[in-house]
């Protein structure tokens, strides 16, 4: 019997599912066996360890809640939205995503006509003229609620307020509407401001039980539902021979909205085990979530948040003499530093671990962690990005 493959409209000239082609168990076979061979030391320097077999999605399409699109002027007052084609930044328009919420580009869409209608002019990143760059959507995935960030290259947009009203006509879906302030000439989709513009700013998402909120500005995962099971590994890995009655002293580092560190404390608490929860993030709207995340959740005696580079807090923390039982680690794709590692192993946790979207990194790292004194207990991948050569993965690591 064939695989079934899936087709997209878009793909060829976008190019952002580049294994689109391939069958999907295929495609896990591959990512299984690259992760083998990039963490052949590891395996085979620890007899019995084998990668787990990575978790795929059951219908790998539709599985991005977040989407975006530049905008640039065309000729009679027109604007392009869609997406760069691949290697350019010329925008080819998109009717239709296969792995986007079909919720997303009409959205985007509708922001385009809306602009051209009411003569906001598109931001040309030739001659940095133009006002409106990029727009971004969010949708719930549990839940009907979607955010709308508008990028603009001012501090605010003409006839701001009857743009708004009317693109919320056009876009009945979009419940909260948000405006951020880009000036630079630079690839960046956000810069540094954002405001609210219509509704209360931030939509809400559930996650393993728990309630989040989430903002225009921090980092979310955009596949909720494989998100659920990277949580979950780490959950097990941290809960999994803590006795009822228990008590453990977690680091949540490069925590996001809270949302890995208040799962853990709510997973503990069903069990009887009380956890406390120290997250760090550099992102100031992201910790303002968290700590509202936290408390929303009835979590707020048990998770703290901290805004501040992970690096210097846990060094400072290192330094006072602070020991964690679980250090979770969830850096983006540059990896951590050598000084948070060294930290890291500061703590003396009793496990540490260690959430990738590079495994590259992750293997530098891990090579760190095992010279001052852990082995690796076990390795997990996620499916995170269907159609694309990208893969999540979850290494546990306990004291040698
Ligand atoms: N754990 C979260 C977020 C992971 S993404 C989740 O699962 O959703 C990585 C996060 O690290 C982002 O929120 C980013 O803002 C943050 N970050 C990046 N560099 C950082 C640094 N040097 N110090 C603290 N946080 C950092």
């Amino acid at each position: 019997m064939g695989y079934r493959t899936y087709t997209c409209p878009t793909a060829r000239s976008c190019g952002g599912c580049e294994w689109l082609q391939v069958p999907y168990p295929i495609q896990l076979k591959r990512k299984q066996a690259g992760l083998d061979e990039l963490y052949a030391p590891f395996l085979e320097a620890t007899p019995g360890l084998a990668f787990s077999p990575i978790l795929g999605m059951d219908e790998p399409i539709h599985y991005r809640h977040k989407a975006a699109t530049p905008f640039a002027p065309a000729p009679h007052g027109r604007i392009r939205s869609g997406f760069y084609a691949k290697g350019t930044h010329r925008i080819m328009s998109c009717s239709e995503c296969l792995v986007e919420d079909p919720r997303c580009r009409p959205i985007l869409t509708s922001v385009a006509r809306t602009a051209e209608h009411m003569r906001i002019a598109a931001y040309n990143e030739d001659r940095g003229s133009g006002i409106l760059r990029h727009a971004v959507v969010r949708c719930a995935w549990k839940g009907d609620e979607v955010l709308l960030t508008l990028v603009a290259n001012g501090e605010q947009l003409p006839h701001e307020r009857a743009f708004i009203e009317r693109l919320i006509d056009f876009t009945p879906d979009v419940t909260t509407v948000a405006l951020n302030i880009n000036m630079k000439k630079t690839n960046a989709i956000l810069g540094p401001r954002t405001r609210t513009l219509f509704g209360s700013g931030t939509i809400h998402d559930e996650l393993l039980g728990c309630r989040f909120r989430i903002g225009p500005a921090s980092f979310y995962q955009t596949n909720p539902e494989q998100t659920e099971k990277l949580y979950q590994i780490a959950i097990d890995a941290a809960l999994e021979d803590a006795p009822e009655g228990s008590s453990m002293k977690v680091l949540d580092a490069y925590c996001g909205l809270g949302t890995i560190g208040i799962c853990l404390a709510h997973a503990a608490q069903g069990k009887g085990v009380a956890a406390e929860v120290t997250g760090v993030e550099k992102g100031a709207e992201a910790i303002r979530l968290a700590k509202l995340n936290a408390s929303d959740n009835h979590l707020e005696e048990a998770c703290r948040f901290v805004c501040d580079d992970a690096t210097s807090y846990i060094s400072a923390l290192a330094r006072q003499g602070h020991q964690f039982d679980i250090v979770v680690m969830d850096p983006p794709r540059a990896g951590s530093t050598p000084e948070f590692l060294a930290s890291v192993l500061a703590f003396k946790p009793r496990k540490v671990i260690y959430i990738s979207c590079n495994p590259k990194t992750q293997v530098r790292d891990l090579e760190t962690l095992i010279k001052g004194g852990y082995r690796v207990a076990s390795l997990h991948a996620v499916d995170m990005f269907p159609h694309t050569k990208h893969v999540e993965t979850v290494a546990v690591l306990m004291r040698a």
